[in-house]
């Protein structure tokens, strides 16, 4: 086997564990721990897998910018202080900029309210030869939206798009939205960094006690912890109702920011080696054209002094 095979091997086995197989019923925080560590031992380990992720991460990239066919789309999804931010500095660290496209979604704007709930994130889709990665996603709109339901009110829906059974529906739009998207050449694979409860106290303490972090911090993020249960519940419902055979959910264990830096760079690694775009053939023609400008390049005059 050669050498990018083993690697793709290794990657594929180390993911396994935190695929949400469709039709799964999850209930968290039961069914992943957020502790979880595979057999990684030390950080030392996990460093050395990460290099050899974003390493993958690169060269694929550039051949999905050469393919200039498809698009790839990872939608991160994580509470407050889930390590979303840093999980993309990592990951991408390796990747050429032009390639890639961050989108972050907040609270939406009057703008955005005034069409329909996908629009905005359809607006930030990638395109062919891009990796796309949304900082929250679609997904907040059955997560932030259910949790809070004035939300819901404020997106000036008819009747009929936000009475009973409005969350169940949104999950069949966006399976379907997916589907069309996955069909059409863009790959559509989410990321939820699962976060314990403690863990989160404790990020949001240094938050506070460590003045060049305080920034991050708002008396929001406590106000939302309060909700804890309501959103273990909304995540459950989400992942039991959205991982699809062609939009797979992974649950991340995030308390270790290293682990869950390698998971979600193997994550999307994996996804790129599936793909396995190709450099384009550029054929015949171009071939000749190439031999051409080569040999008049050859019998310019080199100038003198260059080494
Ligand atoms: P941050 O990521 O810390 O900048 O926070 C962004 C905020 O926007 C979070 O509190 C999200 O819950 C909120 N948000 C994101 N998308 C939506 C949405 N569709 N509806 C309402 N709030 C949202
Ligand atoms: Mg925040």
């Amino acid at each position: 086997m050669n050498d990018i095979a083993a690697r793709a091997k290794r990657i594929a086995k180390f993911i396994e564990p935190l695929r949400v197989e469709p039709g799964r019923k999850v209930r968290l925080p039961k069914d992943f721990d957020p502790r979880y560590k595979a057999d990684l031992m030390t950080k030392k380990d996990g460093v050395e897998l990460l290099r050899t992720g974003i390493g993958l991460l690169a060269e694929y990239q550039r051949r999905l910018a050469a393919e200039d066919t498809r698009g790839v789309l990872l939608c991160l999804q994580a509470l407050d202080a889930g390590g979303k931010d840093g999980t993309i500095r990592h990951v991408m660290s390796g990747v050429n900029p032009q390639g890639v496209q961050v989108s972050g979604f907040k609270v939406p704007s009057a703008e955005e309210l005034d069409h329909d709930y996908l629009w905005r994130y359809a607006k930030r889709l990638p395109g062919r030869g891009m990796i796309g990665i949304f900082n929250r996603s679609h997904y907040e709109e059955v997560l932030v939206v259910r949790v809070h339901p004035e939300n819901l009110a404020r997106q000036k829906l008819p009747a009929e798009a936000k009475g009973k059974g409005v969350w169940q529906r949104r999950y069949r739009e966006i399976n379907d939205w997916e589907r069309h998207l996955t069909g059409n050449g863009f790959t559509v694979v989410k990321v939820f960094l699962n976060l314990s409860k403690e863990e989160q106290r404790r990020r949001f303490l240094r938050r506070i006690d460590v003045p060049e972090r305080n920034w991050k911090f708002s008396a929001a993020d406590v106000r939302e912890r309060r909700s804890w249960d309501d959103y273990q519940k909304a995540f459950s419902e989400m992942l039991s109702h959205t991982s699809t055979p062609w939009a797979p959910w992974y649950v991340v264990p995030a308390d270790r920011k290293w682990f869950a830096r390698i998971c979600a760079g193997a994550i999307l690694a994996h996804t790129l080696i599936e793909l396995d775009p190709q450099y384009p053939d550029v054929g015949e023609d171009a071939r000749h054209e190439l031999a051409l400008s080569k040999k008049e390049l050859e019998q310019e005059t080199p100038e003198a002094g260059h080494d």
